[in-house]
């Protein structure tokens, strides 16, 4: 089965055709089929993953998988959730994934609660219009270091210390990752659910 992933991250792409491979899903980045980001308006990742994922199979006339990722911080009330991608530009730096580390770091600088929950919600859809999205909530909680560690991965990586390995995701190998991470859990829900709802005829 061919599926649009309504993201253009290649981070993301690699990482949930590993974890989906079990249900030989081959996913088709959106940007492939000249599909344009969807908007992304609501305060819950769970609106933006359906309207992303809408917009990708509306455009595609495919199924589609969508991923709204980002990191809840207990000190500052769970924010900056579904502005996470954003965050650097809130206190002038331009958009990216090391900005945003940088902005995160100088603003937990005098802060000892360092407890934060990187969180994805992956959404499936067999259609636009699809009234039974699939819906799986994976998150990992992690405590911030004060400085970056390690080079693996993408986005927060290098300063989400999780305390079991006493490593940053970034200092763990990507099979490590994939298996602890937010989007691993996301993704092993949402395999059981493809198995479950749409692949397994016999079921009831
Ligand atoms: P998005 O939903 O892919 O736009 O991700 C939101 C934000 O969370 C971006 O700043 C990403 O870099 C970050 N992010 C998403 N997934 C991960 C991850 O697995 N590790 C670290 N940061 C991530």
């Amino acid at each position: 089965m061919k599926i649009v992933l309504a993201s253009n991250n290649a981070g993301k792409l690699a990482e949930l055709q590993t974890l989906l491979a079990p249900l030989n899903m081959t996913l088709v980045r959106q940007s492939e089929l000249n599909i344009p980001e969807a908007a992304e308006p609501f305060k819950t990742f769970v609106e933006n993953a359906l309207a992303k994922a809408r917009h990708a199979a509306q455009l595609s006339g495919m199924p589609s998988l969508a991923d709204d990722a980002g990191l809840c911080v207990d000190a500052f009330g769970g924010q900056p959730g579904v502005d996470t991608a954003f965050y650097a530009t809130r206190f002038g730096y331009p958009k990216g994934d090391d900005t945003n580390v940088t902005a995160l770091l100088e603003q937990m600088q005098a802060i000892t609660n360092r407890r934060a929950a990187m969180v994805s919600t992956l959404v499936a859809v067999r259609s636009a219009d699809d009234p039974e999205p699939l819906i799986a909530v994976g998150r990992v909680v992690v405590q911030i270091t004060p400085e970056r560690r390690g080079t693996n991965g993408f986005g927060f990586d290098p300063v989400m210390f999780l305390p079991e390995f006493g490593k940053t995701f970034a200092e763990l190998p990507p099979e490590v990752k994939n298996a602890h991470s937010h989007r691993g859990r996301a993704a092993q829900a949402m395999l059981a659910l493809m198995r479950e709802r749409w692949l397994d005829s016999a079921a009831s």
